[in-house]
């Protein structure tokens, strides 16, 4: 069996306005800990899943980079012991600019990590503050020099757009500057307003204000123009990369890989056993560092959720991942995998597609076409049953 792996750290320096992912500041000593508890669950894990080839790793957070070089070494070392990687496995990690470090850069390296992914987000220090980052664009443009440096020869940025009181003039000199830096893939992403942030507060409270739909789609809009003119091709809604260089391990969630969660709050998809009459198997865990921890001290198990995905769910979910990307479903995929041709389980519903201009029949698939990309949730509402 080919598997990904995703591995979670839980830990940020401080807090970004907008942000709801798993992530917390924390001292040394909680850091270490928790990477005893992760390499713990990722020893238990290779016994079970014995024999499996990983073909992605992606180290992801929270700020991997703000881990301890000593607890960091322990994790990477399980997993190497744990898992077979593919010859040309693709190895993330992501990392935010003034926490990088050459020491963890050369660690990382010297554990197979060939891909860097960096938290840019924009070229103006007042609109960082603004959103709570912890690094001026200078610290940013340091830590591509330093990766450069180190021998990182896939880099990813991630930027946003529809920042508070950001201009269409700020977001273009933003992809500029970008650019300038020639990483290999940028994730461009419209800024999400999620309840139970800062920055949703300040919103609410007229504090502080994004800005509007129409606003942030010519935004999006102009992040398309800027990069493809720039060589990027688009390959997602946010995703765009030169040649050869799309995150393999983010196509492999779009694509229906199976991949496990390692670390709290991570989520995995993988197969059911023998026995049960499921397509995948949805699992989270435990949401909660501190539980995380605790339960693996304790010889338990961090999953804290476990549910069995049917025939028709995921047939959905291979529509719903698949057709984020602007290649879409391949027929041969769907087929391979269903034994049923798209067009049979939703003729009527893929037809409407066509006609309102939303999706459209490729050579080998269905895709959505840029007006469908951009109203996702209408075009898949049409195929939920
Ligand atoms: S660095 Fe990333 S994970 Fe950490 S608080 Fe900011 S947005 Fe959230």
């Amino acid at each position: 069996m080919v598997l990904q792996l995703y591995v979670h750290f839980p830990f940020c320096k401080a807090k970004c306005f907008y942000c709801d992912f798993c992530s917390h500041p924390a001292g040394q000593e909680e850091m270490l800990r928790y990477c005893a508890a992760l390499e713990k669950e990722i020893l238990s894990a290779g016994k079970k899943w014995i024999g499996a080839e990983v073909s992605t790793v992606f180290i992801g957070g929270g700020t991997p980079s703000l881990v301890p070089e000593e607890g960091m070494e322990r994790v990477l070392r399980a997993m190497k012991s744990s898992f077979a990687f593919r010859p040309d496995v693709e190895f993330t990690s992501e990392a935010n600019p003034g926490t990088l470090r050459e020491n963890w850069l050369e660690l990382m390296q010297r554990y197979g990590m060939n891909r860097l992914s960096l938290g840019v987000q924009a070229a103006q220090d007042a609109l960082l503050k603004r959103i709570g980052r912890i690094h001026t664009f200078a610290e940013a443009r340091q830590a591509v020099e330093m990766a450069r440096r180190s021998g990182i020869r896939n880099l990813n940025m991630d930027l946003m757009f529809g920042l508070p009181g950001q201009s269409a003039g700020e977001w273009r000199e933003t992809l500029d500057a970008a650019c300038h830096m020639e990483p290999e893939h940028i994730s461009a992403y419209s800024l999400i307003l999620e309840e139970n942030t800062r920055l949703f507060d300040m919103v609410e409270r007229g504090q502080i204000s994004v800005p509007d739909d129409d606003a942030a789609a010519e935004m999006y809009s102009l992040a398309r123009e800027v990069l493809t003119a720039k060589g990027y091709s688009q390959y997602e809604i946010s995703n765009y990369a030169r040649e050869g260089k799309r995150c393999r391990h983010n196509v492999g969630y779009w694509q229906g890989a199976y991949y496990l969660g390692l670390g709290v709050n991570a989520h995995g998809m993988m197969p059911p056993a023998r026995e049960e009459d499921a397509r995948w198997i949805r699992l989270a865990n435990v949401e909660d560092t501190g539980e995380y921890i605790r339960r693996m001290e304790a010889g338990e198990d961090a999953c804290a959720l476990r549910e069995a995905i049917g025939e028709e769910e995921a047939m959905f979910e291979t529509m719903m991942l698949g057709l984020r990307m602007n290649d879409g479903v391949q027929s041969s995929l769907f087929t391979g995998r269903f034994g049923r041709a798209m067009e049979q389980v939703w003729p009527d519903e893929l037809e409407s597609l066509v006609r309102d201009g939303l999706g459209m029949w490729t050579g080998g698939g269905f895709r959505l076409t840029d007006k469908g990309l951009l109203m996702q949730n209408e075009a898949l509402l049409r195929l939920m049953k």
